[in-house]
């Protein structure tokens, strides 16, 4: 089954996992057998949903011959539950040697990430309260306790609606006096940080770059961050706390797998559902016995690139084009093909004056935009944003736009671009 050193790592993952850990012990029999290629022995198995976690950590996971009672014993692991909806929660087991080498071996795709965590570093990190894994709290902490050796906790609000001037000038002081040599941001938070600081004239320390996480990056997002960090390289990572750092984009803009501490499959959504190369992303963790996941679904799509590889000339494991959003962000245009995040953004995130935007889809042709104006902007965006909207979602879409103060982050600190009223069955799109 395995030729090169990479397969052989993914075989030797598939067989471990199907032998030795308990939670995979009924899906032994649906291996086609070791004479199989991998990709088919991978396909041929279901997928590990954020549920069996719930129901089945540690002791399902964990490898025979490790106990996870004496690995917390020895402070070699730990539980962390994320947070947000039942559906979004999550109970991992953490191993933080192996989470320390999936951040630096992903980190080895671009150069500037590459030049940070290859030595001592300082990091600042920007999130919801709720996302940064042990840390969290919500409410006022002296920058004291906000600090954990070389990484800082900057935020401590759910909502980034909510900071004051007062707030960002703490968050842009603490900044300036760390002087991180990267920043690690949910994009929605530093996008309202940078316009803060850029509104009210206040200096912000310029890292050597800045990594992006934790939710979709919005062009909107973006545009701010490139005001307030002129020069300063911007990369898309992703991940999640269940399966470490799985996505870097490289310099030439494409984002690339990590070999190192994971294997992905892309489960392609029908043809007759959307269109080219787009499918849900599956990972197997590699080399963490503590842990270990087989096409662990993280509930959100890729886009696979197609045609020449990379111009940065990487070609270990996959190449995608983009992150898609998350697979119930997905909305569906007047004839049922989906429209991900990443394709509404594409078509109207660079409205002139747009500040924020959310879709809400309450039937086969309904949708409604509610969005946040810059002053001034209100009336142009009242007109131009209806026929954005039905040049995605077609010329018969029935559409309403509704300004809105502000739009608020879900309870798990990430904002939603995109949401359907209705029921449907993710399930149903995979081939
Ligand atoms: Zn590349």
């Amino acid at each position: 089954m395995a030729s090169d050193p990479y397969s052989a790592r993914c075989a030797a993952a598939l067989e471990g996992a199907l032998a030795a850990v308990p939670f995979y012990r009924g899906w032994r029999a649906l291996d086609p057998g070791p004479d199989r290629p991998a990709a088919e022995r991978m396909a041929a198995l279901p997928v590990l949903s954020r549920a069996d976690l719930r129901a089945h950590v540690p002791d399902g996971f964990v490898r025979s011959g490790f106990s996870a009672r004496d690995g917390f014993a020895a402070g070699e692991i730990e539980i962390v539950t994320t947070s947000g909806t039942t559906a979004d929660r999550a109970s991992v087991v953490w191993h933080q040697p192996w989470w320390d080498r999936s951040l630096r071996e992903a980190a080895r795709v671009h150069p500037a990430l590459e030049a940070v965590y290859r030595g001592p570093h300082r990091e600042a990190v920007l999130t919801s309260p709720m996302c940064t894994g042990n840390l969290c709290h919500v409410g006022e902490l002296p920058v004291a306790e906000r600090t954990l050796g070389n990484l800082l906790f900057l935020n401590q609000e759910l909502d980034p609606a909510r900071w004051d001037a007062a707030s960002v000038r703490r968050m842009a002081d603490e900044l300036n006096g760390f002087q991180p040599d990267v920043i690690e941001a949910d994009p929605a938070y530093l996008a309202v940080l940078a316009r803060a600081c850029i509104r009210s004239d206040t200096p912000l320390h310029q890292p050597a770059c800045i990594s992006l996480t934790y939710e979709f990056p919005s062009h909107l997002h973006l545009r701010e961050i490139r005001r307030a960090f002129p020069g300063v390289p911007v990369v898309s990572s992703y991940g999640s706390t269940e399966t470490g750092y799985v996505f870097t984009e490289c310099e030439a803009g494409l984002l690339h797998q990590n070999t190192a501490t994971c294997h992905v499959d892309i489960q392609p959504v029908r043809d007759s559902r959307s269109r080219g190369r787009l499918g849900r992303i599956l990972v197997t963790t590699l080399g963490n016995p503590w842990f270990e996941l087989l096409r662990f679904d993280v509930g959100d799509l890729a886009r696979l690139h197609g045609g020449a590889p990379c111009r940065c000339g990487r070609t270990d494991g996959l190449t995608v084009e983009a992150i898609e959003g998350r697979a119930r962000d997905l909305t569906f245009d007047t004839r049922g093909m989906a429209v991900t995040v990443r394709q509404l953004d594409d078509a109207i995130a660079a409205a002139d004056g747009l500040l924020a935007y959310r879709i809400e889809q309450s039937g086969p042709r309904r949708y409604a935009v509610r969005y946040v104006a810059e002053d001034g902007a209100e009336e142009a965006l009242a007109a131009a944003l209806p026929p954005l909207v039905r040049d995605l979602y077609g010329p018969d879409a029935e559409v309403t736009a509704r300004r809105e103060p502000t739009l608020a982050p879900e309870q798990s600190g990430k904002f939603r671009l995109a949401l359907t009223t209705f029921e449907w069955n993710v399930e149903e799109l995979f081939a």
